[in-house]
């Protein structure tokens, strides 16, 4: 098999960007992206603002505290993604193998590409270079033989940069990186791996697949590949999101009428997640698992999709009354998931209006 060429763009700073070039009074200045409100987070930050430690996702109380002089800016999610679709249009000269993985980031399969370029690297130089020249904003982009090296890759000289990992290369990358970049490894395989005294993903090399698998059971085989520097996962062109979703399980038992502040904070995570689809949700879906495990579930379509936080809140909110623990008396909660699903063409919808939706601190925005 001949090596696959793979480019993963990464959009810098994306939000933070596009209302920096839309407004020169932002240029050059430290630039924080979030509703207001004292729940709200931060969506985008621009590197003015970065440079004070503010990050995306941290709480905006926190961003400003941080950084006081930093210029706080609503989203424009709408905007986004018609900037967005801008930067798709510029990847479509190039391939047709284009999965976009937010608004900001999307790989490229270019193994064959559509202009001719003869190799990877110039054509990721055009494609930065056109996002440059035809809609004034930075993207960084990462060249690799796979999906999981072009990532790492674009990450590795952002913001404005190009890095190219070449087949015969991947060892010399990857071997001397800490285990915890290697996507899935989080907090909980990470600490796993501590223990084992794997820190490098060389160390991680030395460790024979029956044994990752005994330690890790399923993302064992996964861990033995990424070591290797293999993925043989594919792009795949505008996978559609099924469903978003959030969960959160209680650290006590909650009785079901006292659940309304959790339903609140689940639909707030969903409605914010669901703002940078390109489609809209319809199908409200809520589970509730009890303190003996069992999982109850309600769901709703509504004749027109939610339009607001709060109505999308409502919905699930009335779906709860429909929730009926039986003859016995109401058990205690122990969990609760809320997922729309089910998504039809999203119309054009207005700009959130200020102060319709509240952030809640989940780590939704990439930059
Ligand atoms: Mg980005």
């Amino acid at each position: 098999m001949t090596a696959r060429k793979i480019i993963h763009v990464d959009m810098d700073a994306f939000y933070a960007s596009v209302e920096q070039r839309d407004n020169p009074e932002l240029r050059g200045k430290p630039v924080v992206v979030a509703w207001k409100g004292n729940r709200s987070v931060v969506c985008a930050a621009s590197y003015e603002a970065r440079r004070f430690g503010v990050r995306s996702a941290m709480p905006a109380a926190r961003a400003q505290r941080l950084c006081p002089e930093a210029l706080f800016v609503p989203p424009d999610f709408t905007r986004y993604r018609a900037v967005s679709q801008a930067v798709r249009e510029i990847f479509k000269r190039h391939s047709d193998l284009i999965e976009p993985l937010s608004l900001d980031e999307a790989y490229l399969d270019v193994s064959e590409n559509k202009t001719g370029l003869p190799t990877a690297t110039l054509v990721a130089r055009a494609i930065r270079e056109q996002i440059r020249q035809e809609l004034n904003l930075i993207a960084s982009a990462g060249v690799a033989p796979n999906k999981f090296l072009a990532k790492l890759a674009s990450d590795w000289r952002k913001p404005d940069g190009l890095f190219v990992i070449q087949p015969d290369d991947v060892d010399i990358f990857l071997l001397p990186l800490p285990v915890g970049r290697l996507p899935g490894v989080g907090k909980v395989t990470g600490e796993k791996l501590e223990k084992l005294e794997i820190k490098t993903v060389a160390d991680l090399r030395g460790l024979v697949q029956s044994s990752l698998e005994q330690q890790f059971g399923r993302f064992g085989p996964r861990l033995h590949e990424l070591a290797r520097g293999v993925d043989p996962s594919e792009v795949v062109p505008d996978r559609p999101t099924k469903s978003i979703s959030a969960e959160d399980t209680f650290e006590h038992d909650v009785p079901i009428a006292e659940t309304e502040p959790m339903i609140r904070s689940l639909a707030e995570k969903v409605w914010v997640a669901s703002r940078k689809e390109t489609r809209i949700t319809r199908t409200v879906v809520l589970k509730l698992k009890t303190s003996e495990f069992k999982i109850l579930t309600r769901s709703h379509t509504p004749p027109f999709p939610p339009s607001t936080c709060e109505e999308l809140t409502e919905i699930a909110l009335n779906l709860r009354e429909n929730v009926d623990l039986g003859p016995k008396r109401p058990r205690p909660d122990s969990g609760a998931v809320l997922s729309p699903s089910n998504f039809p063409r999203r119309p054009r919808l207005p700009p959130p209006a200020m102060g319709e939706t509240r952030c809640s601190p989940v780590p939704f925005c990439s930059t």
